[in-house]
């Protein structure tokens, strides 16, 4: 938790820190409602949510009738963990079937943080002692594939990559089926997010998907979100949504960012949990997103 907090940007920390000073005045009149709800809305919380979460704050407030700060604190700890669907199953599964290892797709737009998540994936499962296959189906940036190796290399995990502009579906397929022939216990596929046309993202997307499938059960779809980006990368989840499953979110660089409200924007639109947060450009720096931890890092 003291991590989360140090590493969440001081501007998105100020965000609980501003409406807990916005909760503790006097007087709970409209002018500060008001101001709770631009301070949401700063945060890229999103317009719904934000209305909802103001109403349900204001009648308990109301109901509650007395107000200390430590009682408000409460309330707010509450609503915001409301917000983001504490229900919602975040476990990334990799679970190896009889015979094929699990397989997991990190797609996303170039530049979101994939490569890079998926690099620090492999290191999470290399470190809980499972053995990892990178494929680098990303063979569109020329320097993708590197990238991915370097991270294989540092982690001990093999990387599959083809030739550069080549095809990503069958890299995609050799790195599921050297996954297969060495019993490895998790295929990472890393793909090229491209948004040129949709129906080219949807071609590429689906052929990998379809050729995966083929060999492998496809545990999980992840969709790399940069948060710095806010209301585009909602723009992003629509589009990828429609063309691929998505079984979940992976937000990244909220270290440097005051619009960690994307969490619940992006949860809504998508029905689809956060799964994994980047905190920053080290190993080290993903972490499975845990609302209540988020929201204590939040309002402290
Ligand atoms: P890709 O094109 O989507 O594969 O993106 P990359 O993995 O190459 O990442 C793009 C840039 O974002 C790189 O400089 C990464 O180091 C950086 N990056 C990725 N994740 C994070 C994160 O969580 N925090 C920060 N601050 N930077 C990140």
């Amino acid at each position: 938790l003291v991590r989360l907090r140090a590493r969440l940007s001081r501007s998105q920390n100020a965000l609980g820190k501003g409406l807990l000073t916005l909760l503790s005045r006097e007087h709970l009149d409209e002018d500060t409602w008001e101001e709770i709800e631009d301070t949401l809305l700063t945060a890229d919380v999103g317009v719904q949510p934000t209305q909802e979460l103001v109403e349900r704050l204001r009648e308990r407030v109301r109901v509650l009738g007395t107000r200390t700060p430590d009682e408000l604190r409460v309330l707010l700890r509450e609503e915001l963990l409301q917000l983001l669907n504490p229900e919602f199953d975040r476990s990334v599964r990799t679970d190896a079937k009889e015979g094929t290892p699990g397989v997991v797709m990190v797609v996303g737009v170039n530049g979101t943080g994939k490569t890079t998540t998926t690099g620090k994936l492999a290191r999470v499962l290399v470190a809980d002692g499972k053995t990892v296959v990178l494929g680098a189906a990303d063979t569109f940036r020329a320097a993708a594939a590197d990238q991915l190796q370097t991270w294989g290399e540092r982690v001990g995990a093999h990387t599959v990559r083809g030739p550069e502009a080549g095809d990503p579906a069958s890299v995609a397929f050799d790195s599921v089926k050297e996954g297969i022939v060495t019993g490895a216990d998790v295929v990472l596929i890393d793909t090229a997010g491209r948004l040129h046309t949709k129906t080219g993202l949807m071609d590429e997307l689906g052929k990998v998907k379809r050729v995966v499938e083929k060999q492998a059960p496809l545990d999980e779809v992840l969709l790399v979100l940069d948060a710095t980006t806010g209301q585009n990368g909602l723009v992003q989840a629509r589009v990828f949504a429609e063309v691929v499953n998505i079984t979940g979110i992976v937000l990244t660089k909220l270290d440097g960012t005051a619009k960690g409200g994307i969490v619940v924007a992006v949860q809504r639109e998508l029905g689809v949990p956060v799964k994994l947060i980047g905190l920053g450009e080290g190993a080290d720096d993903l972490a499975p997103f845990e609302p209540g931890a988020f929201v204590d890092a939040l309002i402290g």
